[in-house]
């Protein structure tokens, strides 16, 4: 049997009410907050990761979801299928001559040497099924030729590579690139959604537009040992201000507010027991001189820790904070501490986003133990943490990353954002799925042979007018209607039998009370719906 993948699972209606509940209410906080959605794509290329995440980190070194994507292997495979059942004789040729296609040229040609005659062979790269299938006709059409002529009309939409060479053996044509033009690209599921955000943000030069408040909500991909509240394919809930300084993306007010919305969001959803966890990993260059005094405090202690705190003190000694080991944590205790180096703008800043979140009221703790696993961040980082939600209890997590779009070859844009782990906001409401899911309002049991069109006429009105209606079948007796009905969590059961047809008045079952009463059509759709 098939399973689902380890790490990854099946969310199961009534579960995925919730999901949806906790999604409907989060863009509803969204759109007060004056944000628009975006979605991007769920793969990038893999220097997108590695160049903002950060080479260093447990995500891009160990976590993610690489692969070459070559699109040519795949058209080999389709080609020697076909080929298998065509060819005749074992030769090899080389292209001649091959006029170099333009890319979205439609038909491009090259001419290829067959035993001293020219024959026109029309090249198409990355096959579709579509394609494959023409493939199959053309090959009915060259049976019909004659003297060992044969045409591959294969038509491309890319450049040929020059060196491309067609080697025909037994019934089976092989086609070789030599050196490969168009190398692979290395794809990575991604493994969150910020690098992609700002991506569009370059690509699509958002910053035309000033400010820009984005959210976006979707799977992300990690390779982590999988475990309750941790799964390899998880779901954010993601926001970001980003745009040029001159628009006011590094003011301070635009980290409280972001905060501030995490509160209002956090309590619309009824969830109560989070802390926010607050710190500023300070300014390029606080972080430079702190790494320096880091690498110096480290360096004598650093033998008696776990070998990958040992690794993370040469590569990425801010890290060192993020050891869970237990032994590590008193040599880490008595390290430096960011927030003794701030310079005095980051200190400002970082002073100003907390004066406007006691002036809002949103309630924090200072922790400058807290740094992110993503190299991006500069200045104020966050967390949020939940009671309930035992070893993986951070919530979110996001924070400033003012360089970010400089390093990926955009604008000054300084920006901010925050993701929330979906999977663990659900788990931490005090929502059952069962309450935020709606039952139908109505069971409609047809009874008797020709009833079911009726009972699909009633149907199509009263959805029409938004009453969740459930359809049973002719061949039910009474009882099973009705017992189905119950087991659906259905309030009403509505019979259309013969008699209610020709009177123009349908007995309603009331399901909970078991009181029947005959209601004329005209009056159902309201009667159910009183009663809600
Ligand atoms: P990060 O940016 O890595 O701090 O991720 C932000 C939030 O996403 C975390 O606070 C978690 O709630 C959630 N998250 C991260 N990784 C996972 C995972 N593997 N499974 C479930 N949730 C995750």
């Amino acid at each position: 049997m098939i399973k689902a993948i380890r790490g990854t699972r099946d969310l199961l209606p009534p579960e995925t009410a919730l999901w949806n509940f906790v999604e409907s209410a989060v863009r509803d906080v969204f759109r007060v907050y004056n944000f628009h959605e975006i979605r991007t794509p769920i793969f990038e290329d893999t220097q997108l990761f590695a160049r903002s995440v950060g080479e260093e980190t447990d995500i891009v070194s160990k976590e993610m979801y690489t692969w070459e994507d070559g699109v040519r292997a795949a058209d080999y495979a389709v080609y020697k299928k076909w080929m298998k059942m065509k060819m005749p004789d074992a030769r090899v040729f080389d292209l001649i001559d091959p006029e170099i296609a333009q890319p979205q040229s439609p038909a491009p040609s090259a001419r290829m040497k067959i035993d001293g005659k020219q024959n026109v062979i029309l090249f198409r790269y990355r096959f579709t099924f579509q394609d494959f299938l023409l493939l199959k006709l053309m090959e009915e059409q060259s049976r019909d030729e004659t003297g060992g002529k044969f045409q591959l009309r294969l038509v491309t939409t890319e450049a040929v590579p020059e060196n491309f060479k067609i080697v025909l053996e037994e019934r089976e044509v092989i086609i070789e690139t030599v050196t490969v033009e168009n190398r692979p690209q290395s794809l990575t599921l991604r493994p969150e959604n910020t690098a992609g955000v700002v991506r569009a943000y370059i690509e699509h030069q958002l910053w035309e537009r000033g400010l820009n408040k984005l959210y976006y909500i979707g799977p992300q991909f990690r390779r982590e040992r999988p475990q309750k509240g941790r799964y390899r394919q998880f779901y954010q809930i993601g926001a970001e201000i980003i745009g040029p300084a001159t628009a006011g993306s590094e003011s301070p007010a635009r980290d409280a507010e972001l905060l501030e919305l995490l509160a209002t969001l956090l309590d619309r959803l009824c969830i109560t027991d989070w802390a926010l966890q607050l710190n500023s990993i300070g300014c390029p260059n606080d972080r430079a001189k702190y790494n320096e005094a880091l690498r110096e405090a480290l360096a004598p202690v650093v033998g008696q820790m776990d070998a990958d705190c040992q690794r993370r003190a040469v590569t990425n000694p801010l890290r060192v904070f993020d050891c869970k080991v237990p032994e590590d944590q008193p040599i880490i205790e008595k390290l430096p501490r960011i927030s003794q180096f701030l310079d005095e703008p980051c200190r400002k800043h970082f002073e100003q986003v907390q004066e406007i979140l006691k002036s809002v009221g949103v309630e924090f703790q200072l922790n400058d133990r807290l740094v992110r696993g993503l190299d991006y961040y500069t200045r104020t980082a966050f967390e949020f943490t939940h009671g309930a939600l035992g070893a993986q209890n951070a919530i979110l997590g996001g924070g400033r990353y003012d360089g970010l779009s400089e390093s990926l070859g955009g604008p000054s844009a300084p920006g901010i954002g925050f993701a929330i782990g979906e999977d663990r906001l659900v788990m931490a409401l005090k929502e059952s799925a069962e309450t935020v899911q709606r039952k139908p309002d109505v069971y409609i049991a047809p009874l008797g042979p020709g009833m079911n069109r009726e009972a699909a006429r009633l149907a199509r009105e009263l959805r029409r007018d938004d009453v969740i209606t459930e359809l049973g079948d002719e061949s039910f007796r009474l009882k099973k209607s009705l017992e189905t009905a119950s087991k659906i969590g259905a309030r009403f059961a509505l019979i259309v039998g013969e008699n209610e047809v020709k009177s123009g008045a349908f007995a309603l079952k009331n399901l909970g009370s078991g009181e029947q009463v005959s209601v004329p059509h005209a009056e159902l759709v309201q009667k159910i719906k009183s009663s809600r």
